[in-house]
């Protein structure tokens, strides 16, 4: 008799609070009942993730380039899953368990010290979001440049990305002049990919699908999502996200100074990490500010948002980066507010030629 494991599946249009769902494993195979969805063992990943660090998650992307999860859903459905995965998914669940005892052992450290960080860790239970900010906060620049980097990697073994060449150097000419007197040193790299879609690391990495330079129609509207992106990274929302969903074990480790084991499970977080509708609002009108400094006409960003919103309605593929940027039209009003009550007098036109970095993005990919 096939074991089933009850689980919740995570996917992009699919609510954020998942759907209800039974699999099971067929040798090499895992079946969603009632869905026609069957995944052979070699897509699929296994991670870690929750408030307690108990959480067991097998990931995937699908043809369309989309990230899926699952989430077991109690202790028991965590074990059927370990006892039925086929052996090939037996090394990813053995490093869980490695995962599992590294987090117990930071659990030991803290078992070790005193009442006072007992009671410190209530207040860590009671205001996770504050401590979650604070934990931010505590993290030196150069904690996070490592945590970035490592997430980096773990995107460049996933896919193609471009570091270098004329796009790139356009990129990064404009980025540097939206990121003057920043604490961190930004990277601007290029990812191929025909999502339409754009993220920050930690540390100010920065990464835009190819599609997305290729959806732009001027360059004040890349500015525009360059500008959104680096709040993102400024305020830290990016490292905030990844410490918030990956589970405060994660913080613990992080405020223990040990990234090394974690990395893998906050990197694992960035596909899958939406920012709340608080941090988008913020990251648009700090955004909204940065365009300004840097003199570039902010119009961008109300046209780009359209854009992508008027195309919502008629496919819903390829579109990621507006839908992990809800209430669009919300947000359009804002800008549009933004821009009657503080307009910017000498802004002009974003000093990039899109044609050119259009033209030489599209021939990497044939390169390819
Ligand atoms: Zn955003």
């Amino acid at each position: 008799m096939t074991q089933k494991i009850h689980a919740l599946l995570y996917g992009f249009d699919l609510p954020p609070v998942g759907v209800s769902v039974s699999v099971y494993f067929v040798g090499q195979r895992l079946f969603i009942d009632n869905m026609p969805i069957e995944l052979h063992s070699s897509q699929l990943t296994v991670s870690v993730g929750g408030f307690d660090h108990n959480e067991l998650f097998l990931n995937w992307r699908d043809s369309e380039g989309e990230q899926w999860a699952l989430k077991a859903i109690s202790a028991q459905d965590i074990k059927v899953l370990v006892d039925t995965a086929p052996n090939s998914l037996q090394p990813q669940l053995a490093q869980w368990h490695k995962r599992d005892k590294h987090i117990k052992t930071v659990w030991g450290t803290i078992g070790a010290l005193s009442v006072t960080v007992v009671f410190v860790i209530g207040l860590f239970i009671w205001q996770y979001d504050h401590v979650v900010g604070w934990v931010a906060e505590q993290v030196p620049v150069s904690t996070e440049e490592k945590l970035g980097q490592a997430t980096l990697e773990q995107i460049k073994a996933e896919g193609t990305i471009i570091e270098s060449g004329k796009a790139v150097e356009s990129l990064t000419l404009l980025g540097n002049q939206l990121t003057q007197g920043s604490r961190y040193k930004y990277q601007w790299l290029i990812k191929q990919d025909d999502t339409i879609n754009a993220f920050a690391l930690p540390s100010g990495i920065i990464v835009v699908h190819s599609a997305l330079i290729n959806k732009a129609s001027n360059a004040n509207e890349l500015a525009a999502v360059l500008a959104h992106e680096v709040q993102h990274v400024e305020q830290r929302h990016s490292l905030k996200g990844m410490i918030n969903s990956a589970g405060w074990a994660v913080v613990l480790a992080v405020v223990l100074g040990d990234v090394s084991g974690v990395t893998a499970v906050l990197a694992h977080q960035v596909g899958s990490s939406y920012f709340s509708r608080d941090l988008e609002s913020e990251a648009d009108k700090l955004g909204y500010a940065t365009l300004v400094k840097a003199k570039i006409k902010p119009d961008g960003m109300v046209s780009f948002f359209q854009k992508l919103q008027q195309e919502q309605g008629s496919t819903n593929e390829g579109l990621s980066w507006i839908a992990s940027h809800p209430q669009t039209q919300e947000r359009i009003q804002a800008i549009q507010t933004l821009i009657k009550e503080q307009p910017c007098g000498g802004c002009r036109d974003a000093n990039l030629n899109l044609a050119i970095v259009q033209a030489n993005v599209t021939q990497a990919a044939k390169v390819k």
